[in-house]
């Protein structure tokens, strides 16, 4: 009887312990989440802070890395899917005897889209079939369609470049660039073929500068003929791709995904002073503040960061109740994907813009972990609204967490110090660097023929 008793007892007593055990792991797990939302909304807040006092944190990167031959691909894929101000990200993953592409963008998949890419796959599957022999007339079809979905961002590419060459008319750059131009090109008022000619002009210029190493040609000008000449030099990549017999087996067994945006309204955030306060003390605050009033760029960029997306009314900087809409980066969402699945190979993401300085943090913590992640290049400037990754391991959300708010820490304290130098001009953006190397074999031909349904555009 007594030692049933006494196991009765200790029964008792490891029931106890366990129910103990438990509710010590809930409150942790409680705790846990807590800080997580409470770390989630220091980022979102001081995101809006930096970009208004700190908008470019460094000089852009002007390194690009080698790629092979399939991650070109996928530069050239992202810069035919990106129309207007859209940012396309496409990652594809070769398999044993199959290939992936994972696409994502900042915005919805419209039907016009799907219906475009969809098109797309199917001209590379076909040409891909029939190679090495050579199916003009497909080819043909595939940089007219292309030509269509681009023409709106190639324009505005075009305008840049046309003001650029108005304003620098007297220069030897821009009279040596005339010369090419005129000397290559037949139907000057086609914007396909103003894109064909600008990426030859380019590889030239590069070629010689590869060789001697000197040129006097200003960045910002050849930055303008790169950006015109991508799609023509994309669409000869991409045609070359799929012409390879290397890749026929891949592309007969192309499987295309396609990733939903993630878009939050109403992420509640502490408000700018809030937030400086945390910093520096109120007398200090209002001597930043003064400092502030003096500064258009600083004060345009605040109004705009604080204004709310639905009203479209300024929320005021000490308000106990701000919001902001925030929302996962492209490159954002394909790396959730690869962090879930544990895909640790070199996986290379191709963006048809630059990274921002956030993703390039994030990116950073990545690799720490052990992901191999290569993309092509980053601009150092922090948007407001930039929603960090929901992946499914906690601990790894957790710790990039962390990881990024001490650089932002680093960023705002080093700032408030320093509150009265003047701050850095707004920088140019420096979308998709890649020059693509390819033979623009029979291009032109085709360039020549799509026309008919685009906007014609005059350069000079
Ligand atoms: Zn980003």
């Amino acid at each position: 009887m007594a030692s049933l008793l006494y196991s009765q007892v200790v029964k008792m007593t490891l029931l106890e312990e366990h129910i103990k055990e438990r509710e010590k792991e809930l409150k942790e797990l409680k705790e846990y989440e807590k800080e997580l939302k409470e770390c989630e909304k220091e980022l979102y807040s001081k995101e809006c802070v930096i970009q208004s006092i700190n908008f470019v944190v460094d000089e852009a990167s002007k390194k690009v890395p080698g790629l092979k031959e399939y991650e070109k691909f996928s530069c050239y894929l992202a810069t035919i899917l990106a129309r207007e101000k859209q940012v396309v990200v496409v990652w594809l993953r070769i398999l044993l005897d199959s290939c992936e592409i994972h696409l994502s963008k900042n915005f919805a998949w419209l039907d016009y889209d799907l219906k475009y890419i969809d098109k797309i796959m199917k001209y590379l599957k076909d040409i891909s079939n029939n190679a090495p022999a050579k199916l003009s007339n497909v080819e043909n079809a595939f940089t007219e369609t292309v030509m269509l979905y681009c023409s709106a961002k190639l324009e505005s590419r075009l305008k840049k470049l046309k003001d650029y060459i108005k304003n620098n008319s007297n220069n030897e750059h821009v009279k040596s660039f005339k010369d090419f131009f005129l000397t290559n090109i037949n139907y000057t008022d086609s914007m396909t073929m103003i894109s064909y000619v600008c990426n030859l002009y380019y590889k030239e210029v590069k070629d010689k500068q590869n060789k001697s190493n000197k040129s006097k040609i200003p960045l910002e000008f050849l930055e303008y003929i790169k950006k015109v000449g991508s799609y023509a030099g994309s669409m000869s990549g991409i045609i070359d791709c799929a012409r390879n017999i290397q890749f026929k087996q891949l592309f007969f067994n192309v499987k295309v995904f396609k990733r939903s945006p993630v878009i939050i309204n109403n992420q509640s955030i502490y408000s700018w002073k809030n937030i400086i306060r945390r910093f520096i003390d109120e007398e200090k605050y209002k001597e930043f503040m003064d400092k502030c009033l003096n500064k258009t760029k600083v004060m345009e960029r605040m109004r705009k960061v604080y204004t709310d997306n639905t009203t479209q009314q300024q929320q005021l900087l000490n308000d106990d109740d701000v919001k902001q809409c925030i929302y996962l980066h492209a490159e954002m969402n394909i790396l959730t994907y690869i962090i879930d699945n544990k895909i640790n190979g070199r996986t290379f993401i191709a963006v048809s813009k630059k990274c921002c300085y956030l993703c390039e943090l994030y990116i950073n913590f990545a690799r720490d972990q052990g992901y191999n992640i290569i993309v092509t290049g980053n601009h150092k400037k922090v948007y407001s609204g930039w929603k960090l990754p929901n992946v499914k391991d906690s601990n790894f959300k957790i710790r990039s967490l962390r990881y990024i708010l001490k650089s932002l820490d680093q960023i705002i304290g080093k700032k408030l110090e320093h509150y009265t130098r003047s701050l850095p001009a707004v920088l140019n953006s420096n979308e998709n660097s890649l020059n693509p190397n390819n033979s623009n074999e029979n291009m032109d031909t085709y360039y020549k023929n799509t026309d008919k349904k685009i906007k014609k555009f005059s350069l000079f």
